[in-house]
């Protein structure tokens, strides 16, 4: 690995600065779950690396009136153990319970797995379900980006080089949602999704009509997607098998995924609609208030 400096800053402003004075050969590191391997490998070489781990704000993870706040470097394994995660917001909690194992969700963080913008990244489609909001702060001051127009292409975003992410924002949970994220992998842990589907849904008080949904598709195109008119042609219907199958054709149409060696293209449509469907399933019985314990992995 090429030499470096390393910088570990406390505070927000700090940190800022020191991404601003480099010009764009710094680097952060939040867990380096992601940057280590890929400075190892001379993908990134980055003259500086900023440990953002130690800026406060970057830790929070706060369920207030206002949603859920998720520090960028908050690691995994404090947002699937938090019990307001695991309750409202339980796709989130899913995604982190099945990146990676128990070391790597002590470091990772979901800011990374979303920075690093992997068309695969577990986090992504369980975020974009959840309407995730990007807080992010540069020199210039704050802006918002919903995290479904974050990646733009693979290993690309919308972060200019002297910004940070730094934290994403959850709206409330209504009454009567649930929501899920579930993968597909050739082995039951540590691989990288040939298919991820990330699901919220809301139903009626007598929990018979589905009154919003949003549904976050992964390892099926160059970035994660928001499967929108998926989520729109569930609205006002009724939970039936016929209206899930107009979600999974809907979401099967939006989808550019590619042929290699975990799957055909063919295979990955296929899978697609598979899981979509399952993961309405159990989004919708969570609504309902069955917890809907899942198996980590398909
Ligand atoms: C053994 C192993 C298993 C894994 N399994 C999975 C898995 O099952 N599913 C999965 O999705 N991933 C998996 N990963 C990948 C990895 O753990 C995730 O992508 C992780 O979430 C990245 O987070 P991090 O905090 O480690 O990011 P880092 O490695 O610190 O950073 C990743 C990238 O984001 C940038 N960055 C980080 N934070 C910020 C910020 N706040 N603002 C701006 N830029 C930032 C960094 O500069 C870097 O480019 C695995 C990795 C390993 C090594």
């Amino acid at each position: 690995m090429h030499a470096f400096d390393y910088k570990s800053p406390e505070v927000l402003a700090e940190a800022l600065q020191q991404l601003a004075d480099s010009d764009g050969s710094a680097k952060p590191l939040a867990g380096g779950t992601d940057l280590i391997d890929q400075m190892r490998t001379g993908r990134h070489q980055p003259t500086l690396v900023i440990d953002i781990k130690k800026v406060a704000e970057l830790n929070v993870l706060e369920c207030a009136g206002d949603g859920l706040h998720v520090g960028a470097a908050t690691p995994c394994y404090r947002i699937c153990g938090d019990d307001n995660v695991q309750q409202d917001y339980t796709a989130l909690a899913d995604a982190c319970n099945i990146i990676g194992g128990v070391q790597i969700q002590s470091r990772a963080s979901v800011g990374g797995n979303l920075c690093n913008s992997g068309p695969a990244g577990d986090s992504i489609p369980a975020m974009i379900a959840l309407r995730g909001i990007c807080v992010i702060a540069g020199s210039a001051g704050t802006r918002e980006v919903p995290v479904a127009e974050f990646c733009t292409g693979p290993g690309q975003n919308v972060l200019a080089d002297n910004e940070l992410l730094v934290e994403i924002r959850f709206p409330p949970r209504p009454t009567a949602s649930g929501s899920h994220y579930r993968r597909m992998i050739p082995r039951n842990e540590m691989d990288i999704a040939v298919v991820g589907v990330g699901a919220s849904v809301t139903l009626n008080e007598a929990g018979t009509t589905i009154t919003d949904a949003c549904i976050g598709l992964g390892a099926v195109g160059p970035t994660p997607l928001l499967a929108a008119r998926a989520g729109e042609c569930l609205v006002g219907q009724t939970v039936s098998d016929a209206t899930l199958a107009n979600a999974v054709e809907a979401a099967k149409e939006i989808i550019s995924p590619i042929t290699d060696m975990r799957g055909t293209q063919e295979y990955r449509v296929h899978v697609t609609g598979v899981l979509v469907r399952r993961v309405l399933e159990t989004a919708i019985s969570r609504a309902t208030g069955d917890p809907c314990v899942v198996r980590p992995g398909h």
